[in-house]
């Protein structure tokens, strides 16, 4: 069967914008909350177990149809971004979910108030719904009375996100200029990063000058609203909440041992000279005889060869059946059900991405596929996501969908075993040079720039409680880059203030790390099965099909994994060094 590049169909979900189905849904919903709301005079300690497990499945049936509503919007707006119906409606949903959260929320706030012998009960026949509720039970301890609760929603609302609003306010607002071809543009920070990862050397250089320049001329402003973020993280998560520092604060939303991210991070700082290694070659590849960090996404000449979407899609569905059957099989599902968007399309979003809508349902890919070779590993990696739910399709809704430091585990995999197999069947030099450079400058913007980034944060938390000034922040970035590029990139001074322009630090602080986790993670996978062979393949699969029914460390550990070890990170550190070794070899 040869597959064709088309859009997709959203049947399964709902047959079309204006269809009564969707308009039945929004009234199903409405129905599902009254009767929740309904619920609340029988909550109690000593309630019934049987009945308070028909409440949980009650809430996840109004959570199954939002879900619906919400990734039928979302898919729509994908395929057509410049549809006013879509967007009509992605604001319509937004309205009424938020609303009717608000209806729901006092399940949670009876659930976690329960002392833990009174809970354990519920617990023990709670089956696959229990990580779910253990999971929003962990922050018992860190949660505060509810007239205390109250009062920091409310004044959150005019407090910190009031401030992160006044950030991206002031910062999406922005216009930067650009001497190009001898004309001056005026350009928006995504335009101007366009130049960041073009051939030209010296528009490469004052793209980010003039980034740089701009941010800077506001930096005592941005500065002090980082430093307020910063002393409200502190004051709500330490003094209030009891965290024991501001970063176990979020390690606690991953459900991720401090000190396995402690670990991480430290693993992370002494692997510096591991890309400090292929920056060196990548300037030799680019003939400088130093690498600027102007030029880290300068691009390699790109070889010419392209793959037809159907040879692509042979060569991905194989990869996959030659790893296990059950993957060729579940792959091949996103095609045969016509749930792959694959065209490129004036108005439709760019990149690629994976959306699992409800367990049961085969989940919807959308590529831009344009016949490279990093085309197609793309492929592979959406698949890849695709499989992960796919085998955990017997879990709850609240437990299938893999928790975010296991999130990108099947998906990068995947396209590891693609490369792997397209290495060792691909005779031009050129096109293995492509997908291995890919991988290691993916592996950088994923693990060490986001190792960095958190590395920042953790001082940055810690000098402004010292009462640090913006420019005492500066100079400490300054320092983090050093020590992460040393020698082998030549760094301007304006980067210094590169942090204030870096919205994951003011609006989700300690986020970044995440992504560190995760792709280490495969790494590490990998290597072990590479070394292991078959025997690697049913514990792999075990781990993918727990989806988020427990906690990643717990899946881990049945699998042979301690995330608390120096070794099993170091693991992931020395597969990138064989990518680079190969590539010093071509
Ligand atoms: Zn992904």
């Amino acid at each position: 069967m040869t597959y064709k590049q088309t859009a997709w169909s959203l049947n399964d979900l709902f047959p079309g914008l204006g269809s009564p189905e969707l308009e039945a849904a929004f009234q199903a919903l409405e129905k599902q909350v009254a009767d929740f709301e309904k619920v609340r005079p029988e909550l109690g300690a000593g309630m019934d177990v049987e009945r308070f497990m028909e409440i949980v499945q009650l809430s996840e049936q109004g959570t199954r149809l939002a879900r619906k509503l919400y990734e039928f919007a979302e898919l729509a707006f994908a395929a057509d971004t410049q549809d006013q119906a879509v967007q009509t409606l992605i604001a319509r949903i937004q309205q009424f979910l938020a609303e009717l959260e608000n209806r729901t929320l006092f399940f949670s706030l009876w659930w976690k108030d329960l002392a833990d012998s009174e809970a354990k009960r519920f617990l023990e026949a709670a089956g696959d719904y229990r990580y779910y509720l253990e999971e929003m039970r962990h922050f018992k301890p860190h949660t505060l009375s509810e007239a205390e609760e109250k009062i920091i929603n409310l004044k959150n609302v005019t407090g910190a996100n009031a401030l992160t609003t006044l950030y991206d306010s002031l910062t999406n607002r922005y216009a930067f200029k650009l001497e190009v071809d001898g004309g001056a543009k005026e350009l928006t920070r995504g335009e101007l990063m366009v130049y960041v990862r073009g051939s030209v050397p010296d528009l490469r250089a004052k793209a980010y000058q003039e980034l740089y320049r701009v941010f800077a001329a506001d930096s005592a402003v941005l500065g002090q609203i980082y430093q307020a973020l910063v002393r409200d993280w502190r004051n709500e998560n330490l003094t209030m909440r009891h965290f024991p520092s501001p970063i176990s604060a979020r390690n606690l939303g991953n459900d991720v041992p401090d000190e396995a991210v402690e670990t991480l991070l430290e693993v992370g700082r002494r692997n510096a000279p591991l890309f400090q290694r292929y920056f060196r070659l990548k300037a030799k590849m680019l003939k400088l005889p130093r690498l600027r960090r102007y030029d880290l996404y300068a691009p390699l000449a790109k070889s010419g060869k392209t793959f037809a979407f159907d040879r692509a899609a042979e060569m991905v569905l194989a990869s996959f059946a030659g790893f296990h059957p059950d993957f060729g099989k579940l792959a091949r599902r996103v095609f045969d059900e016509n749930h792959m968007d694959s065209e490129v399309r004036k108005g439709k979003q760019s990149g690629a991405f994976c959306a699992s809508a409800l367990p049961e349902m085969t989940p919807w890919v959308k590529l831009n596929y344009q016949g490279h070779a990093d085309d197609v590993a793309t492929m592979a990696h959406e698949l890849g996501h695709a499989i992960h739910s796919m085998l955990a399709a017997h879990h709850t809704t609240f437990t299938f969908h893999p928790s975010l430091p296991l999130a990108e585990t099947a998906s990068t995999f995947g396209e590891m075993m693609l490369v792997d197999r397209l290495l060792a069947e691909e005779k031009d030099k050129a096109v293995r040079r492509d997908m291995l450079f890919r991988q290691v400058d993916d592996a950088y913007a994923t693990i060490m720039r986001q190792t960095f980034f958190a590395l920042f944060e953790k001082q940055a938390h810690a000098m402004v409680v010292q009462n640090a000034s913006v420019d005492e922040l500066a100079a400490a970035y300054l320092e983090n880059l050093k020590e992460q590029f040393g020698e082998a990139v030549e760094l301007g001074e304006e980067f210094k203030w590169e942090w204030i322009s870096i919205p994951h630090i003011y609006l989700t602080p300690f986020y970044v790390y995440a992504y560190a986790f995760g792709q280490l993670l495969v790494l590490s996978l990998y290597q072990q099965f590479k070394a292991e062979g078959e025997a690697f393949k049913p514990r792999y699969v075990k781990i993918l099909a727990a989806g988020g029914s427990e906690a990643p460390a717990k899946i881990l550990a049945e699998a042979g994994i301690d995330i608390r070890s120096e070794k099993f990170w170091q693991g992931g550190f020395d597969v990138i060094s064989g990518l680079v070794d190969q590539l010093e070899k071509l």
